[in-house]
């Protein structure tokens, strides 16, 4: 059966923008605090939706990311510097501190070098899902251009590594489908292999703790969120008050584990999958984001509900941009 590559382009970049604009509400709260507000998820987006208005930094860097792409034609620093630095005008909605003050550094000029933090959050993960969709068949490119993307704002290797697996997580999505479903363990090797090698302590790490995952894949959704809310995250970062609780951390491990966890635990529908996501607690609006670009992939925009598409603000412009960022790719490749 042959895959159509649109409707996967469109349903990744669509699937990140609802699961951010679903999580949105919820970012910062305990899962348990967000699953008191309702009985039944849908009839409360229903009832609310003017609380789902708007997504977040989330999808509006990946929309930066891809209009970075379809301008050069691929992976060129000073377009996707001078990208980030428009978000700036956007303006950005809860953007984290590590990704704004790295981005103001560019605008005024600092050399990317000096100007990325040293933040090992979730910022650069975030935006990955454009250059999963356009290097997904080129790993090699898709690798390398995944860390140089993430470098130039977050200098820390857990970004870099996030960056990697959701890129390649994407990559093998795409050329799946509900239809003929496909091996966890499979994506779990391509994901490990992305990352594999290298001689950097905390890609290592992260390897144990994709492994830890493979393993408890079959936990209930809130006792796999308390055991993986914050894995890998290390002292000051660690929150000792949610301990034991349902809080994804803005690490960007302990998010991508998360976001992985919560989709390959609701493969039933892209439906089911992303009010899961977008619930998770914590992070909520980046897990919805991460988890949609997978969900996304894996469903393509034909199983995605129309209500679902058009809860989002600019949904017509991010289907266009899809579109155009899946014509280049196809003369490209
Ligand atoms: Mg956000």
């Amino acid at each position: 059966m042959s895959i159509d590559l649109l409707d996967k382009f469109q349903g990744t970049l669509i699937g990140v923008a609802i699961g951010d604009t679903l999580g949105h509400p919820f970012e910062g709260k305990l899962r348990v605090k967000i699953y008191s507000y309702f009985k039944d998820f849908n009839e409360f987006i229903q009832e609310y939706r003017d609380i789902f208005k708007t997504y977040t930094d989330d999808t509006q860097l990946t929309i930066h990311t891809a209009k970075a792409i379809i301008r050069g034609n691929g992976f060129n620093t000073y377009n996707f510097i001078q990208e980030y630095v428009r978000w700036l005008d956007d303006p950005p909605i809860g953007p984290g501190y590590g990704c704004i003050s790295s981005i103001r550094r560019l605008k005024y000029g600092v050399p990317w070098k000096e100007a990325a933090s040293n933040s090992g959050g979730n910022g650069t993960v975030m935006r990955i899902a454009p250059i999963g969709l356009f290097y997904c068949q080129d790993i090699k490119g898709l690798k390398t251009t995944a860390i140089k993307s993430s470098i130039i704002t977050h200098s820390h290797p857990a970004a870099s590594a996030g960056a990697v697996v959701i890129a390649r997580a994407i990559a093998y999505l795409i050329e799946k489908s509900p239809e003929t479903g496909f091996s966890k363990d499979k994506l779990f090797e391509v994901m490990i292999s992305s990352i594999s090698g290298s001689q950097e302590d905390i890609w290592e790490e992260f390897i144990k703790i994709l492994y830890k995952l493979k393993d408890n894949l079959d936990m209930p959704i809130e006792a796999g969120l308390i055991k993986f809310s914050q894995a890998g995250v290390k002292s000051p970062y660690f929150i000792e008050e949610y301990l034991g609780q349902a809080f994804v951390h803005p690490y960007a491990i302990s998010t991508v584990i998360c976001s992985l966890f919560i989709f390959l635990n609701r493969l039933s529908s892209f439906e089911d999958c992303i009010f899961e996501l977008a619930t998770a607690g914590g992070d909520s609006d980046t897990v919805g984001a991460i988890g949609g670009s997978l969900a996304g992939a894996y469903f393509g925009m034909k199983n995605i509900p129309n209500d679902l598409i058009k809860l989002v603000k600019n949904h017509k412009k991010i289907l266009r941009l899809s579109e155009e960022l899946y014509r280049k790719f196809e003369k490209r490749f």
